[in-house]
């Protein structure tokens, strides 16, 4: 498994509307891999491939939750938007990158307006943040900052991708990881009798929005999107709220809150997993949602799922994926584009 490129997608900063870093990366890869290459007026690429047999449409979203430079304060503390949702009680203690117009890119210390520990009073103590309280301190003079630092500048998490165990961490595995199971089944398909449009989206933690457009423009028969689910089997949670489990095998999606997959498609998916022994396990997530929920109603619908890496810690800088569950998915993935013409989804 070539985790260097899967590093590289990682660590390159990508918040929504500001994929541009991982763009490069995806249009690199994307080369020699696909008959050709296009990007749209959004920032989506859109690989396609192959000719004859029904046009599927893959959507694998390059952008992380991050944030914008909102207010420079006259101190030169900078004051944030949140792009994407993030949870506060996990931006405690972190670093993160501001990524200057100019090219830099600053490392600082993000934290949140209080008082050092010792100078708290119990109610102060118990409080806990909004994330509007949270700022990033650059370690500079507030003309050092403002000469720098402007509103509108990209601030990303500071984490690299570490390997643990069976187990893979990073910042953005959500939803990096996806769009590395697009190009490596690409890699690893052998003669595809369908029409592919592999398509890396941006603005999905934003709403979607990225694969609403592509959606429209490649006008597939069938839609598969890819990304992250929640694996909460750790401590916190009963075993039946778990979601999925990691090193169980590649997640086929039921639904989540944007989506019921196709039930046939689902079927057919489940059918080739089950014959050619690939780990899976049927997943329903009872919030959240993917690019799937946007792409199966583009234009006039059309017959879609969602095929998921079960991730822990989602939507932390230490998002958990387990080596098994990443190779599944790119088998799987690889399988279907093998076979997709013979799948019968009539209703
Ligand atoms: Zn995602």
């Amino acid at each position: 498994m070539n985790v260097a490129l899967l590093k590289e997608l990682a660590e390159a900063p990508g918040i929504p509307g500001r994929e541009e870093r991982v763009r490069d990366i995806v249009r690199r890869e994307m080369k020699g891999l696909v008959d050709s290459v296009t990007t749209d007026a959004m920032g989506n690429v859109i690989g396609r491939k192959g000719s004859g047999g029904p046009r599927v449409m893959l959507a694998a979203h390059m952008d992380e939750i991050g944030f914008f430079v909102r207010h420079v304060e006259d101190k030169g503390f900078l004051r944030l938007q949140t792009v994407g949702g993030f949870d506060a009680r996990q931006l405690f203690a972190q670093r993160v990158l501001v990524h200057t117009r100019k090219g830099e890119s600053l490392r600082g210390v993000l934290t949140y307006a209080t008082k050092p520990t010792h100078l708290l009073s119990d109610s102060e103590r118990n409080k806990s943040p909004e994330i509007t309280e949270f700022f990033v301190d650059v370690g500079m003079g507030a003309d050092a900052v403002k000469e720098r630092v402007s509103v509108g500048d990209m601030v990303t998490m500071d984490r690299t991708l570490e390997e643990v165990g069976d187990c893979l961490i990073s910042k953005s595995m959500d939803n990096r990881v996806s769009v590395f199971v697009m190009l490596e089944a690409l890699r690893k398909a052998g003669p595809l009798s369908c029409e592919v449009a592999a398509v890396a989206t941006v603005q999905e933690e934003v709403g979607l929005r990225g694969a609403q457009t592509a959606a429209f423009s490649v006008d597939p028969a069938i839609g598969i999107a890819l990304d992250t689910t929640i694996a909460a089997d750790h401590p916190g949670g009963t075993d039946a709220e778990a979601v999925t489990r990691i090193g169980q095998g590649t997640a086929i999606k039921i639904m989540d809150s944007s989506i019921i997959s196709h039930p046939k498609l689902i079927d057919h998916m489940r059918s080739l997993a089950e014959g050619a022994g690939i780990p899976h396990q049927m997943e329903i997530l009872p919030r959240g949602g993917t690019d799937g929920g946007t792409l199966q109603r583009a234009r006039g619908g059309n017959v879609c799922m969602t095929l998921s890496v079960p991730t822990r810690y989602v939507h932390t800088v230490n998002e958990m994926i387990h080596r098994k569950d990443l190779q599944a998915t790119i088998d799987l993935l690889a399988l279907y584009l093998e076979h997709a013409p013979e799948g019968d989804y009539a209703l």
